[in-house]
């Protein structure tokens, strides 16, 4: 029997308004599909506010977190209220209650030890999906669909990676099989909260944040499921950021290559751990609008061989620091890269971009600015002998640095290219500090400073508007 798992994302379900536009979406997909499950994000900002009370509460501010238990329960409160028939507010006030009670005794906990461990912080940054799952599956009932909530953690086992759990995939789709077949042959719709899984003893782990969509790829692998749609607030994936640039323009279609690129650089529509178990297994995978269903929005396809137009898309990733080691003493040493990346591998940090200089002084590389400190102390740790032969001179990292990169897989194919982005960014006075191709040829990122990043994101944008790149 045909099965499509469905992903609605937080400001799908921000709100009453949205639920229910949410709910009808699932009501018209059963009718074409004999078994659907639905995957869903927290309310819109819930996770930020969980998050905000758990660092807070760490910090030794035992206020905040009971603040925002309280506002929590209000917004919750407004939904159910309007979700639901007034006999069935109260059972469903029962759900999400315990979810927020938990919420205050955690971060109680969490501030009398004064820290917050990475388990402490999935088991608080958990309960939005935890609670959003009931207020859908309420929503589904009251429309006359069967659904039952629940919770990934039974779902989906993952390793003990807090905070970027890794889903163990053949456990994972056993689980599936036997919670959830039973469910959908009969017709119900699970309503599964999205971001979350569960290590073996039983302990919630979070997969990364924006993490909803890749539960939405590993239980649509899990369930050998023919589509996976992920329902967000924007008309597919687009040529940029429509926050950042206003004329984006859908993309009808991308290929896995070139939407990897853009997921992973950034562009936030897509979780880039999605595309993988999906399009191995050969699952179409689609991005859609909530609030313009009618819009066919965007399709991941395996390969659009030489589309037309080179560049397709550009975006950028904030909040990188651009670090280089450089010193004659390296010219021609063999080692020193790979010495670099085994340092920086150790400090489990992972590295966004690298471009070397040909003349092999100076290795430069990207990494997120948060890991920067780490980042200099493992390769001062590495090189300690190399710096204090001054064989390298030093170790230096750029901050307020943002990653921009143009993605096409026509891009191999179209000469020139490079000097049109760098005519363009010229005329726009942005200065690039650096650059890489990726490895796939089908994208070209540029390193620029935090300030001039939406102007270059612009600048580019323009080119692939008037098609003139
Ligand atoms: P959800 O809560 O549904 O997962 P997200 O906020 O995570 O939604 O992702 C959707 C947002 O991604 C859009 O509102 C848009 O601002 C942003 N975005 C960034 N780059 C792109 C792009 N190339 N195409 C479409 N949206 C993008
Ligand atoms: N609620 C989670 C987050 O805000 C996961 C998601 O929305 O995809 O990161
Ligand atoms: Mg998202």
């Amino acid at each position: 029997m045909k099965t499509l798992v469905m992903k609605f994302g937080g400001t799908s379900v921000g709100g009453a308004e949205a639920m229910a536009k949410s709910a009808e979406i699932v009501r018209a997909a059963k009718k074409d599909w004999p078994q659907v499950a639905v995957i869903v994000s927290a309310m819109s900002g819930v996770t930020d506010a969980l998050l905000k009370g758990a660092h807070t509460a760490a910090a030794g501010d035992a206020e905040t977190f009971r603040h925002i238990a309280k506002e929590l329960h209000a917004k919750h409160e407004i939904a159910i209220h309007d979700l639901v028939g007034a006999i069935r507010e109260s059972p469903l006030r029962e759900n999400i209650e315990p979810y927020l009670a938990e919420f205050e005794s955690l971060c109680h906990a969490v501030n009398i030890l004064g820290e917050a461990s990475p388990r402490a912080i999935d088991a608080i940054s958990s309960l939005g999906e935890r609670m959003s799952i009931h207020l859908i599956a309420a929503r589904l009932r009251e429309i006359g669909i069967e659904a039952e909530a629940v919770e990934a953690s039974e779902l989906i086992l993952t390793d003990d990676m807090f905070g970027s759990a890794n889903p163990q995939m053949e456990e994972t789709a056993a689980k599936c099989e036997l919670r959830l077949r039973p469910l959908m042959r009969r017709g119900g719709v699970p309503v599964i909260t999205g971001f979350i899984g569960a290590t073996r003893s039983g302990a919630v782990t979070t997969l990364g944040r924006g993490g909803s969509d890749y539960s939405a790829g590993i239980i649509g692998a899990a369930m050998a499921a023919d589509e996976v749609w992920i329902w967000t607030d924007v008309n597919g994936v687009m040529t940029a950021d429509p926050r950042v640039a206003a004329d984006a323009q859908t993309l009808p279609e991308l290929s896995f290559r070139e939407i990897s690129e853009l997921a992973y650089y950034g562009a936030k529509v897509l979780h880039p751990k999605t595309i993988r178990p999906v399009i191995e297994r050969g699952i179409q995978l689609w991005i859609k609008n909530t609030f313009n269903p009618s819009h066919p929005g965007t399709l991941i396809v395996p390969d659009n061989g030489r589309a037309a137009g080179a560049i397709k898309a550009v975006t950028a990733i904030k909040g990188q620091s651009l670090i280089t080691i450089e010193g004659r003493g390296m010219l021609g040493v063999p080692g020193v890269a790979a010495r670099t990346f085994g340092a920086v591998a150790r400090s489990r940090v992972s590295v966004t971009l690298i471009t070397q200089a040909s003349s092999e002084q100076s290795i430069c590389f990207s990494a997120p600015s948060a890991s920067v400190s780490r980042v200099i102390a493992a390769l001062e740790e590495e090189f300690r002998l190399e710096l204090a032969r001054r064989d390298i001179d030093s170790v230096t990292a750029i901050n307020d640095a943002v990653i921009v990169t143009v993605v096409g897989a026509g891009m191999k194919y179209t000469p020139g290219l490079a000097g049109k982005i760098f005519s363009a960014l010229g005329s726009a006075n942005v200065n690039v500090i650096a650059i890489a191709q990726g490895s796939s040829e089908c994208s070209i990122s540029l390193v620029v400073d935090a300030k001039e990043a939406d102007e270059a994101v612009r600048a580019i944008h323009d080119l692939i508007i008037a098609k003139r790149a």
